[in-house]
């Protein structure tokens, strides 16, 4: 049942993932269409995470918060799923620019919106022992979107209409709201607001065990968080620490540099000698099969070594890779193509097991219950504007400083995530959100958790 609820509640990343993956292909066509300068280009590319990034300022760190306390984790999907679904299909009819912008920024809100609640709802339903696994399939859920969105890409050399591409966005979406309409509540958001009964039902119908342990353990944190006041609390010293943890690694999963990858891997690949665009947008297919395989193996690794080890990996590897994509470029190395090629599927390959998974796993874990939609729609806000900042400066610093230095830019980042790993990243694998919660409630120092 719990593998069930996972899956079901994943596929609003894999629209989160389709969405982002989609956009570069159908770009180019879309200019044609609509006669697009470069600007309208730009504004349309960017209305998405311009959506999410709203939607995580006034949803995610203001309303949704409260709304989530009123209607629940699961209510609060299914909104997001009928949004996904209403955007697919505007975005797919629409006959001129602005209502195409206006479905993608509302395709922006349902994921800014199910990026917060999402893995939220999946840690609180899921037992410790194999929360990482279940929260991290939602990072899965992405990168099979984002491959999905290049497949789809793909098929435009065979001129594939783009509405029909908009439009298949509809279908996991109605899946996710009919399937979401099926699932129990989160039992943990259940006991939060007093419906300790209704939780005892829900625990039974996923089969889990010691629910009266368990209904005492929700019980006892949410009493203990019940004296705090909630937006002073997130920079209250017990709770800081988990703020800075959840905002750093979410800016350092963006300053690496992925999303440039993802936005544009056929324009960095032309850069690098890649000449056709069937080769280009089948290295960028490619691109998105190493990101799905290298998920799975980090959702395995997750559990096996843990959180920190595996951020070590990720970030040394992605460090290495883009420093050895910075130096083909500089010094034009003749094989510059398939070292290009090779050492960003590497970097994929490494940010996939680690950078992907770990920052939305830890921000749904580290906050004590109470605080916990706020301080997750605030760290999502650091996911999203650094997302929209990174992909809009990427071309302006191509142009001013060239490929090779800008990679570097993406490597110190990755460099400054070894250490922050090393000063402030607690082990958060196999303690129950509890645990968490009790450990920073009374004051121990946070990287010390699990250690
Ligand atoms: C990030 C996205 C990124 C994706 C790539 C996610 O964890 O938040 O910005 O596009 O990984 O797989």
């Amino acid at each position: 049942m719990i593998y069930l609820i996972a899956s079901i509640a994943a596929l609003s990343g894999l629209l989160f993932g389709f969405d982002e993956g989609v956009i570069a292909g159908i770009l180019p066509t879309l200019t044609e269409h609509f006669g697009l300068s470069d600007g309208a280009q730009g504004f349309l590319a960017s209305a998405l995470p311009l959506g999410a990034l709203f939607a995580a300022v006034v949803l995610g760190s203001v309303i949704a918060s409260k709304l989530t306390n009123i209607v629940g984790r699961r209510q609060a999907i299914i909104w997001a799923a009928l949004l996904f679904t209403l955007s697919a299909i505007g975005a797919a009819l629409a006959t001129n620019l602005w209502i195409l912008i206006l479905a993608r920024l509302i395709t922006g809100l349902a994921i800014g919106v199910a990026g917060v609640m999402t893995p939220l709802y999946i840690s609180e339903m899921a037992p410790a022992k194999i929360r990482g696994r279940l929260v991290s399939s939602y990072q899965l859920a992405i990168t099979i979107g984002i491959l999905c969105g290049y497949v789809l890409n793909y098929t435009v050399i065979y001129n594939v209409n783009w509405r029909w591409m908009f439009a298949a966005g509809a279908v996991p979406s109605l899946i996710l709201l009919f399937g979401m309409w099926l699932l129990p509540e989160s039992h943990r958001w259940l006991i939060l607001t007093g419906k300790t009964e209704e939780a005892k039902a829900v625990l039974n119908k996923i089969n889990a065990t010691n629910i009266e342990q368990k209904i005492q353990e929700v019980v006892h944190a949410v009493a203990e968080e019940g004296q705090m006041v909630k937006w002073r609390e997130l920079l209250s010293p017990t709770v800081r620490p988990a703020l800075i943890v959840a905002m750093v690694l979410f800016v350092l999963q963006q300053i690496s540099g992925i999303n440039v990858i993802i936005y544009y891997a056929p324009t960095i690949f032309g850069s690098v000698g890649f000449g056709s665009t069937t080769t280009k947008l089948l290295a960028t297919v490619g691109i998105g099969v190493v990101n799905v395989l290298f998920t799975i193996l980090g959702m395995w690794l997750i559990e096996k070594i843990g959180r920190r080890k595996l951020l070590y990996v990720g970030f040394i590897g992605c460090a290495i890779t883009l420093m050895i994509v910075s130096l083909a470029t500089q010094f034009n190395s003749i094989y510059i193509s398939e070292i290009a090629l090779l050492a960003v599927f590497a970097y994929i390959a490494f940010f996939a097991i680690a950078l992907g998974p770990i920052p939305h796993l830890i921000m749904s874990e580290v906050f004590p219950l109470h605080v916990r939609n706020t301080g997750m729609g605030v760290a999502s806000m650091c996911n999203w504007g650094f997302n929209f900042l990174v992909v809009l400066s990427f071309p302006l610093m191509v142009a001013y400083g060239g490929l090779a230095m800008t990679f570097w830019v993406y490597a110190v980042g990755c460099s400054l995530g070894i250490i922050f790993t090393k000063m402030y990243v607690p082990e958060t694998r196999g303690v129950s959100l509890e645990k968490i919660t009790e450990h920073l409630l009374h004051k121990r120092n946070l990287k010390n958790l699990g250690r």
